[in-house]
């Protein structure tokens, strides 16, 4: 990626005078690599859409955006952003189309008056949702003569246009390599997965559901904490030092898992359960809400009656998923 001085953001009103696609999908796939700063549209300016924009603003790209309330394009647009009328014009605009909406139902809701623009387009698209509908949308956009590639981004707002920030992308290579300059302008690293397009999206989704229960996992803490007298701060080294240790122990158990190797001489699942009952009573005796550590602990007993008291708590695994993988 280049990192020549930013030109200014042109302030004509480009998106007003929806230009011919440049391109064909083919041939932008074909065509040697971009340097960033290069123009693009920017469709969705939710706080991490917002963020987004403000990063590629600074980084001098012309950026044309689109956003259903448009108001919170306004300190944008004073920027130098040029805010187009309609979704149709602002994927006109530009090849490289990024969406940051809450998920793909918005998308097509964006999309589909603007189906005429498509053909040329790259739409990265880094809104939320699963493997199956990225699939199905890649599907959608080759139908309509657009090549799209999805993203997962691993941080929140405040890390977009951090070098440390990361982003999963899969879908056409050619695609990805094309803009990747420009991509990396928003995190400094992705990870590109491969071409079917639902890799990104699963990707993403496995490392939510760490983060949303681990968060939970937090917030049940803190109510007991508080419950009992004590604050957010009190904990906040304990609480710390729990999630640090969190690395060691998965390296530990994935190496453990993957040869299937459950042995009980570490930890045993009786030994689990009898632990997370302690949790719920204590919640329970503090009148704090207890739904998290009880589906925790009903795990648990799924795993005794299946058979694993002796085994380590890892076994839980082999309880969870389908035998077969589905790619639905
Ligand atoms: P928001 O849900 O706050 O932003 C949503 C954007 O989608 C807004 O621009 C909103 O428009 C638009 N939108 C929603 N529904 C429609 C619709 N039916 N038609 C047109 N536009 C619609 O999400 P964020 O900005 O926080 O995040 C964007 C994406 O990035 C999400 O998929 C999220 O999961 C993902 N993400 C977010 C992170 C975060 O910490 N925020 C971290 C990592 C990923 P309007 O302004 O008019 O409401």
């Amino acid at each position: 990626m280049t990192t020549t001085p930013a030109t200014p953001a042109a302030s004509t009103p480009a998106a007003s005078t929806p230009s011919t696609p440049s391109t064909s999908a083919t041939s932008a796939a074909s065509t040697p690599s971009l340097t960033s700063p290069a123009p693009l549209t920017l469709i969705g300016l939710g706080p991490m859409g917002h963020a987004m924009a403000t990063t590629l603003l600074d980084k001098g790209h012309q950026v044309t955006l689109w956003n259903r309330t448009a108001s919170r394009a306004d300190d944008l647009v004073e920027r130098g952003a040029i805010l187009a009328a309609t979704p149709e014009e602002a994927v006109a605009a530009n090849e490289l189309v990024i969406l940051s909406l809450t998920d793909y139902d918005a998308v097509y809701a964006v999309l589909e008056p603007a189906t005429a623009a498509l053909p040329g387009r790259v739409v990265v698209n880094l809104s939320s949702d699963t493997p199956k509908k990225a699939r199905e949308a890649a599907a959608w956009a080759a139908g309509h003569g657009a090549v799209h590639l999805t993203g997962g981004v691993l941080v929140p707002p405040n890390g977009i246009g951090k070098p440390e920030a990361s982003t999963f992308y899969s879908g056409p290579r050619e695609a990805y390599d094309r803009h990747r300059a420009t991509l990396e302008v928003l995190t400094g690293a992705t990870d590109y997965r491969g071409e079917d397009a639902g890799l990104a999206a699963l990707m993403y989704q496995l490392n939510m559901v760490i983060f949303w229960t681990s968060v939970s996992s937090y917030w049940y803490a803190v109510a007991l904490a508080k419950a009992n007298g004590l604050s957010a701060a009190d904990i906040l080294p304990y609480a710390s030092l729990n999630m640090a240790g969190m690395p060691e122990f998965l390296s530990f158990y994935s190496s453990r898992i993957d040869a299937g190797n459950h042995e009980g001489d570490v930890d045993r699942l009786a030994m689990g359960l009898a632990s997370m009952e302690h949790v719920v009573d204590t919640h329970a005796d503090s009148g704090v809400d207890a739904a998290l550590p009880s589906a925790v602990a009903d795990l648990f007993r799924r795993g005794m009656e299946a058979g694993h008291a002796a085994d380590s708590f890892s076994s839980i695994v082999g309880l969870l998923g389908a035998a077969t993988p589905r790619n639905g």
